[in-house]
């Protein structure tokens, strides 16, 4: 039978040592779901990005398109003039400008074609990729309300084990409680901790048999390393 005081701080550290597991989960849940919001976000912001892309294409195909009927209409106009010219160079002339609009045209126009292959497999990349991402992140949203849920719950636990411990603090008597929680405020380890084959389960060190011996006796007993309660296991 182990002593009176042994059972009574066993059903106390069972409880903080629960709350202690679950306050760190708890807190760790701010953390988890900035990283999923950061995660949603860096998706929308790489579909932005292609959609721009793509747009910046149409722009520059636009403006090429708007070249070439610059072009053209400058072509017509030369075209009208050299018919009213009279000296034979300057018809030269006009002929080797005509003819020079008319590379720049085809230039245009089969660089326009690049763009539009462009720009054909950019809206392609951008419907698979905005598609992906809106599955990814409403998996991602999903994942962020069953954080929600799980601090709700951890909520709700960590209150009801406060009133329990508050129940079984009672039970230990006052130094006791006093040492105890002054160990449990370490937050590592346990403040009581069973002595097997004479080694402290806290730090793992063997304990004096003198020490070993008080608390075979149910006395209360420290580890003489890390200074915690022990207890030996009848
Ligand atoms: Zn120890």
């Amino acid at each position: 039978m182990a002593a009176n005081w042994v059972t009574a701080l066993k059903k106390l550290q069972d409880k903080d040592l629960r709350i202690r597991t679950l306050r760190s989960k708890l807190e760790m849940i701010p953390k988890e779901k900035l990283s999923l919001k950061e995660q949603a976000n860096k998706n929308l912001a790489k579909v932005e990005k292609i959609k721009n892309d793509v747009l910046a294409l149409e722009l520059q195909l636009k403006q090429s398109e708007s070249r070439i009927a610059e072009y053209k209409e400058t072509i017509h106009k030369l075209e009208t003039q050299s018919n009213m010219v009279k000296k034979n160079t300057e018809y030269q002339a006009m002929l080797l400008s005509i003819a020079d609009y008319k590379k720049k045209i085809s230039d245009e126009e089969s660089s326009g074609i690049d763009l539009l292959d462009r720009i054909d497999s950019g809206k392609k990349t951008y419907r698979e990729a905005a598609s992906n991402v809106k599955l990814e992140n409403a998996a991602l949203k999903a994942e962020f309300m069953d954080l929600d849920s799980l601090a709700n719950d951890l909520k709700k636990e960590l209150a009801e084990l406060h009133s329990e411990r508050t129940a079984f603090a009672a039970n230990v008597e006052d130094d006791i409680l006093k040492r105890y929680e002054s160990l449990l405020k370490k937050g590592i380890g346990s403040p009581l901790a069973a002595v097997k084959s004479g080694i402290c389960e806290n730090c793992h060190l063997k304990v004096t048999p003198q020490t070993l011996n008080s608390a075979a006796k149910g006395l209360v007993a420290y580890c003489d390393n890390c200074q915690h309660f022990i207890y030996t296991e009848d």
